[in-house]
């Protein structure tokens, strides 16, 4: 697995977060195979939620069986945790302060039910982190460009979200960006513009490069996000 993309913003000694391009494929035995030879982390040491587009949080601390969750946050050390997606937005978060990381992923459900949000929230209470501590990195997902949705979609991720340049209206078509929506309920959480990254790159308009499932009409592959503390 090469290809990685290292969010600027989540960059220290004794800390590794990146995305990666499309090159994860197979079960999640070989997903672990791939990412340990990356690392060089035992693949007991990797954790993956068992994603359903909810707002479940998992702290992991002792149980490492995975459960449903759309999010995982860890003060764990040595332990990889990471989400996969293919349009979805992947998100990344480390608290410096607290060293405590984080692995989001939201679709337009998880982004309309405050996925990051309730992450974040999560951080607060049960690490007592700070906010201003937080860096938030979103990953490559299907952008404003090319994401249509329907009027109950876009109602949803409004309700949640509040207004913004992230989506606009074409006729009676709307043009959603979750990415940016992920951002704007990052800053409304508390957390600062500056420690806040945003890939810029759109998943369907670059189809070589991730995978789409929208373009590709299915759900052969994944990119995905993770993070690890040594
Ligand atoms: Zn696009």
């Amino acid at each position: 697995m090469r290809a990685i993309i290292e969010p600027p913003n989540i960059i220290e000694s004794g800390i590794k977060a990146f995305f990666t391009t499309k090159t994860l494929t197979g079960d999640n035995t070989r997903i672990y195979e791939a990412l340990s030879k990356e690392i060089d982390i035992a693949g007991y040491r990797i954790y993956l939620p068992v994603q359903k587009h909810t707002d479940k949080i998992q702290v992991l601390e002792q149980e490492f069986e995975p459960v449903v969750a759309d999010a995982v946050i860890t003060s764990e050390k040595k332990i990889l945790i990471g989400i996969l997606v293919a349009d979805c937005v992947p998100l990344l978060i480390f608290d410096k302060g607290k060293e405590v990381i984080g692995a989001v992923h939201a679709g337009w459900k998880g982004t309309a039910k405050q996925v990051l949000k309730n992450a974040i929230k999560a951080m607060l209470t049960r690490y007592r982190c700070y906010t201003e501590d937080i860096s938030v990195a979103i990953g490559p997902s299907i952008r404003q460009c090319c994401y249509e949705v329907g009027a109950d979609v876009m109602a949803e991720v409004r309700e949640a979200t509040g207004e913004g340049d992230y989506y606009h209206r074409e006729g009676n078509k709307y043009f959603l960006d979750l990415a940016s929506a992920n951002k704007i309920q990052a800053l409304d959480a508390g957390i600062l513009q500056e420690k806040i990254w945003l890939s810029g790159e759109c998943t369907f308009c670059n189809p070589d490069k991730f995978y789409s499932y929208r373009y590709s009409k299915n759900s052969i592959g994944r990119q995905g996000g993770f993070i690890v503390m040594w």
